[in-house]
């Protein structure tokens, strides 16, 4: 079973979300908690929250997969970027309590010169803060294509992180797995997709990987520049991209779409996975 869509606005409120994505038909989404150029947010609407949650379960929908802001640092070497981050961070989670067990992935972050084991400190310190565990929200750790100082562009820092979160939280705790980031980053999903499923699962194991970004790539394996392409157009390629739908291994995690396309182009790749997923081509 795949649960497939893609990044929706949330202009039109919560609820509107879950109607565009049965429109489009897919059966899970993503929305920016924020603008993903940060600042303030609306006050949620606990109404409109329930409402999209109804929809969800009449629709039987998968996962829904919340995207942390694209300015939220939790490494930064600056103080301030780091506090505002941890404020984002911890609003974040608190809303998604709006939203009962559902998925809220976020870029680890960018340790902008302090070096990789300062940033992973100052990532799970933040987890430390911030999670509880009677929250019923699970986080999870994007993979990242290494570009700049990000850390997340290997599974090993991942999993450094999640070994230093207090053993209580660590059930909060997940990955989303970005197939034009791991790409970028180095790991031949193409080639050798068993190989890197294998090792993420000797790395990090397999029952963390909560959800897939589901992207192709505009650059080469190993480029760690993070540009994402519509499936099938880039670097990877329509036949990896099926492989990685299908495999079973990933069998029943949301795959959202972060392709650069309209409407129209989110539409067809809904279809298109829905088609390599009842056997067709
Ligand atoms: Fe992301
Ligand atoms: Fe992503
Ligand atoms: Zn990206």
């Amino acid at each position: 079973m795949i649960f497939i869509g893609c990044h929706l606005s949330v202009t039109d409120g919560y609820e509107a979300m879950g109607r565009t994505m049965s429109s489009f038909g897919g059966n899970t989404f993503a929305w920016f908690t924020r603008n993903p150029r940060g600042g303030k947010t609306k006050p949620a609407d606990p109404a409109d929250a329930g409402a999209l949650m109804a929809h969800v379960r009449s629709e039987g929908f998968g996962p829904l997969v919340a995207h942390g802001s694209y300015t939220m640092n939790l490494c930064s070497a600056k103080e301030e970027t780091r506090a505002n981050g941890l404020d984002m961070f911890s609003k974040d989670l608190e809303r998604m309590e709006l939203f009962p067990g559902q998925l809220y992935n976020f870029h680890p972050g960018s340790h902008t010169g302090q070096g990789a084991e300062a940033g992973i400190a100052q990532i799970a310190d933040a987890l430390n803060r911030t999670l509880r565990p009677d929250m019923t929200t699970t986080v999870l750790l994007e993979t990242m294509a290494g570009k700049g100082s990000e850390i997340g562009g290997s599974f090993e820092e991942l999993r450094e992180i999640i070994d230093r979160v207090d053993e209580g939280l660590r059930a909060k705790i997940g990955v989303c797995f970005d197939t034009c980031h791991t790409w970028d980053a180095g790991y031949d999903i193409a080639g050798d997709l068993d190989g890197v499923l294998r090792h993420f699962d000797e790395v990090i194991g397999l029952d963390r990987l909560c959800a897939v970004h589901f992207n192709d790539s505009k650059n080469d394996r190993g480029s760690h520049k993070d540009r994402h392409e519509k499936l099938g157009e880039g670097h990877i390629g329509a036949e990896a991209m099926k492989r990685i739908a299908l495999h079973p291994a990933l069998a029943g995690r949301p795959f959202i779409l972060e392709t650069p396309n309209d409407d129209e182009g989110y539409i067809r790749e809904i279809r298109t996975v829905k088609e390599w997923q009842s056997g067709g081509d």
